[in-house]
């Protein structure tokens, strides 16, 4: 006689969690996550609450402008924290933090050098066949 192991058969099983009305206004990014996720949307430098950057930035959700000097805030109007940089040239970079990493800051040459290469010719090919019938 064998016992079979307890089987549960719930309704509906399903996981626990995921429940709706949990869900915090930005689904669980972070600002540095947000800034950057608007950075891709919008194609300009995104900057969030609190790093130090200065010049003009607008709200990415209200499009309020500031001219910043210190660390950013959160948006008078909307309550926004994620900022994009509005002034043309290169992206800021925030004060305490490392400068961006740049794609290419140490130009490695893209020079082959190859010595003693033997190009070929030389290379003797030995055929071996096989069920050769010799009279
Ligand atoms: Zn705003």
């Amino acid at each position: 006689m064998s016992s079979l192991p307890p089987q549960r058969t719930g309704p509906g099983g399903a996981q626990p969690g995921r429940g709706p009305g949990q869900q915090p206004a930005k689904r669980g990014m972070s600002p540095k996550q947000g800034a950057e996720d608007a950075e891709r949307r919008l194609g300009i430098p995104c900057f969030h609450q609190g790093q130090v950057v200065s010049g003009l930035f607008g709200c990415v959700a209200c499009q309020f402008q500031i001219r910043n000097r210190k660390g950013l805030p959160m948006c008078p109007q909307c309550g926004e924290i994620i900022w994009g940089y509005l002034e043309d040239g290169p992206r800021p970079v925030p004060e305490g933090e490392d400068a961006p990493v740049a794609p290419r800051n140490e130009p490695t040459p893209q020079v082959t050098v190859q010595d003693n290469v033997d190009l070929g010719g030389g290379a003797s090919q030995v055929t071996v066949e096989e069920g050769v019938k010799l009279d």
